[in-house]
């Protein structure tokens, strides 16, 4: 589903990604875990194209760009359409509801239909578990709530991957779990995922495969089982000391 070969990406001097490759089968989750500063969101902004990489070359489901070459607004514009991404901060627009949210992606940029955009927001938003907060306005929901209108306007896009940096770092303790439950949902049925995370119960719940990443670099790739009671770089066993 992702093919990721020699992607590097720097800003000025600064090299952030260096030579990163990763294959991701489809309906797999990988979580990214790693120490601040090592790439992990350029990483995603990358794959999302929120960053144009410096080199390398990217292929998402039968899509491919290839970035040493002029790469074109339209082939970007097309490209981006296969990932949603989910940040930190929710990004809502303030002065819309949650259901006109949910529809902009939808009703802008692929110009679907208003009335079918409606319903098919209305359908995720019920899945997420706000099928009572339609017509409420960001500045009315908890930031879990907040958050699960992002995800769902993420999907709304039907995108091929979703693409989450750090979904749960700026929710209070007691709101992270609703935002991981909708997150398990979605693996369950299938979505090919990766996200950026600190929370390492989910990493060794739902992930796949775990990735390290450190000074712009994949350290290691394991399963969580292997990964966590058994990892084999040293920069890996330092990180899992200092969480624990
Ligand atoms: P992580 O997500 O692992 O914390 P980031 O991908 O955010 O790491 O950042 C990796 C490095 O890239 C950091 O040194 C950061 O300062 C730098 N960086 C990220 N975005 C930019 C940018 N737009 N301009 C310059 N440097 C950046």
């Amino acid at each position: 589903m992702i093919k990721i070969t020699g992607l590097s990406k720097s800003f000025g001097e600064l090299e952030v990604l260096k030579d990163i490759s990763l294959d991701v089968e489809k309906g797999k989750v990988i979580v990214v875990i790693g120490p601040s500063g090592s790439g992990k969101t350029t990483m995603l902004r990358c794959l999302n194209l929120l960053e144009t990489p410096s080199g390398g070359t990217i292929a998402i489901s039968n899509k491919s760009i290839d970035f040493s070459q002029r790469v074109s607004k339209k082939e970007v514009t097309e490209f981006r359409k296969l990932t949603g991404m989910v940040f930190q901060g929710y990004n809502l627009f303030p002065h819309k509801t949650a259901l006109q949210n949910v529809m902009e992606g939808p009703v802008i940029v692929k110009k679907e239909d208003k009335e079918k955009a409606r319903k098919k927001a209305e359908q995720l938003l019920a899945k997420v578990g706000l099928a009572d907060k339609l017509d409420f306005y960001p500045y009315q929901l908890s930031g879990g709530q907040q958050q699960r209108v992002g995800i769902a306007r993420a999907l709304a896009m039907e995108p091929e991957v979703m693409l989450f940096d750090e979904p749960t770092s700026a929710l209070d303790p007691e709101l992270v779990g609703e935002v991981l439950k909708v997150m398990k949902d979605l693996a369950r049925e299938g979505m090919t995922m990766i996200v950026v995370t600190h929370e390492m119960k989910f990493a060794r719940e739902v992930a796949d495969e775990v990735l390290f990443m450190d000074g712009g670099y994949i350290v290691e790739k394991a399963t969580p089982e292997e990964f966590f009671s058994n990892p084999k770089e040293d920069r890996t066993k330092r990180f899992l000391q200092l969480l624990q």
